[in-house]
């Protein structure tokens, strides 16, 4: 049965730094549907050129298009012992569909993190933030700086500002959030995997709760 950890959490509660971490210490594949949207954006293809107009404006892709997207990343060989997923499903639909795939692929949900942040700190969050042009590592001009202003620690390429991760849009973001992501806090509680971390706190405490509550489910 391969392990599966669904993280979920507002924009900018820090799930994407997390999940890198999480997932390298785990051996387990890092899914970011947000990145894999973005590096079709970059190539383009005709998904990134289809998922643009969404992300620019802070909407959600449509389901159709994003679980395809998805349902092809899992197939792939490094996903046989599981997967970390970062920013997919975003809705009841795609968890649904995502539990279907499961079902044909022998894997199982064992967690759901849901790192909360307060509202107000999320904002400050995404407009500090700092994206690493060849593979998205990301940091934080207060929280989390790169040793050199601009370039990434890893890999030395450009830091760069997400468009999406303007003020405008963030609040758009946060809002289709609400509407339309919250739900699943619900629907995963009810399915007794959801382990509540909390944000706030630095990066390396995050880490160790959420290593922690992965751990039990696994
Ligand atoms: P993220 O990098 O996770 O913040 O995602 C950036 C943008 O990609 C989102 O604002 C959406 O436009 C799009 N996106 C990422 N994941 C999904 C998803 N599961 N469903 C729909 N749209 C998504």
């Amino acid at each position: 049965m391969a392990d599966f950890v669904v993280m979920l959490g507002p924009p900018g509660a820090g799930k994407g730094t997390q999940a890198r971490i999480v997932s390298e210490r785990l051996g387990l594949a890092h899914i970011s549907s947000g990145d894999i949207f973005r590096e079709n954006i970059k190539s383009p293809t005709e998904l990134g050129k289809l998922a643009k107009g969404y992300m620019d404006r802070g909407e959600l892709v449509p389901d159709d298009v994003t679980i395809a997207m998805i349902r092809e990343r899992l197939e792939r060989p490094d996903c046989e012992k599981g997967a970390l997923l970062d920013g997919f499903p975003r809705t009841p639909a795609q968890a649904r569909a995502l539990e279907e795939m499961l079902k044909e692929f022998d894997g199982e949900i064992n967690a759901v993190p849901y790192i909360h942040v307060p509202e107000a700190a999320l904002i400050e969050r995404l407009a500090g933030r700092w994206t690493c042009r060849a593979h998205g590592h990301i940091f934080h001009e207060r929280y989390n700086p790169p040793k050199e202003a601009g370039r990434c620690d890893i890999d030395g390429s450009e830091l760069y500002q997400r468009e999406d991760d303007q003020a405008e849009t963030v609040k758009r973001r946060i809002r289709v959030y609400m509407e339309q992501t919250a739900p699943l806090i619900e629907y995963y509680r009810q399915k007794d995997v959801l382990v509540e971390i909390d944000g706030a706190q630095a990066i390396e405490q995050v880490t160790a709760s959420l290593m922690e509550s992965v751990r039990r489910g696994l």
